[in-house]
């Protein structure tokens, strides 16, 4: 059995924020061929806050939610999760922060079909050889809305339920940010907004930062803030935007030639 790895304490130069990237940069390749994924990136997302991430097709969005997350290291910047810088951390220091301090969701819910939901929800800290409570697999389940599921196996739930054991699961260990890659994709538009509404609850009721990627309008409605990019860069955001707003955005966004290189989230906000 491995303890947990300690959170340290947040910085005073950002106490507030989960997630902070400071001129961040990733570019893959060399010469002729380098692609700049991301392009001098600087956001800061503020404890106990949902922000959306929207953009067209190859504009950063899953570059982004990687470099933030731990899964891919930036060419130049610096991101800190909770406090933590990453850019010195070893791989091992990275799995571990991945691992307790950083939760994820994605299109697919990623169940194991034998085990039933509080199994799915524990395996990942079984795995990592950790005791797993079993008072707190029900406490997120119940969270979640499946504190009646949790004997259920995938097969005997609707899609909607099954992407909730997902997120009960990615937040099982009290992660500093919620991580989602289109979250609601694989879903119909009425287990979508189930999905969606415990995310808001998760942020609202538990203080929990939600990351999420999506090119849906309604579901980045449902976040506090919508950051767009534009060839790997911020061009702006909308706060408490309804989806017909954020949906008018995107068509602007699409049809700009040129993307103008604004800082207008650039700066830590
Ligand atoms: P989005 O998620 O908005 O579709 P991505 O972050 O996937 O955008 O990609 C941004 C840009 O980086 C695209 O031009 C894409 O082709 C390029 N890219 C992403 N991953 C790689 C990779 N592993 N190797 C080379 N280019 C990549």
């Amino acid at each position: 059995m491995t303890a947990p790895t300690p959170k340290p304490p947040a910085t005073s130069a950002a106490p507030t924020a989960a997630v902070q990237l400071t001129a961040v940069s990733r570019r893959y390749g060399t010469g002729g061929h380098a692609v700049t994924a991301l392009d001098d990136v600087s956001l800061t997302f503020p404890r106990g806050t949902f922000t959306a991430v929207m953009g067209p097709s190859g504009s950063g969005k899953s570059t982004l939610l990687q470099c933030a997350a731990g899964l891919d290291r930036p060419t130049s910047g610096s991101v800190r999760v909770g406090g933590t810088e990453l850019t010195g951390l070893s791989e091992r220091g990275l799995t571990l922060l991945r691992r307790d301090r950083v939760g994820f969701v994605f299109q697919d819910f990623n169940l194991l079909p034998s085990l039933t939901a509080e199994q799915n929800v524990a395996l990942p800290l079984r795995l990592a050889g950790r005791r797993v409570p079993g008072a707190r697999v029900r406490e997120v389940l119940r969270q979640v809305g499946l504190g009646e599921r949790a004997r259920h196996r995938p097969a005997q739930l609707s899609g909607g339920q099954q992407q909730r054991v997902a997120l009960a699961r990615a937040l099982v260990t009290r992660p500093d940010v919620l991580f989602g890659d289109e979250p609601t994709g694989a879903l119909d538009s009425r287990t979508g907004r189930e999905v969606l509404a415990v995310l808001r609850g998760m942020v609202d009721r538990e203080g929990q930062t939600v990351i999420m990627v999506t090119h849906d309008p309604v579901a980045a409605a449902h976040a506090d803030r919508v950051v767009f990019l534009v060839d790997g860069h911020p061009t702006g955001h909308l706060t408490a935007a309804d989806a017909d707003t954020i949906a008018h955005r995107m068509t602007t966004l699409t049809t700009t030639p040129e993307s103008p290189r604004t800082t207008e989230v650039a700066t830590p906000c």
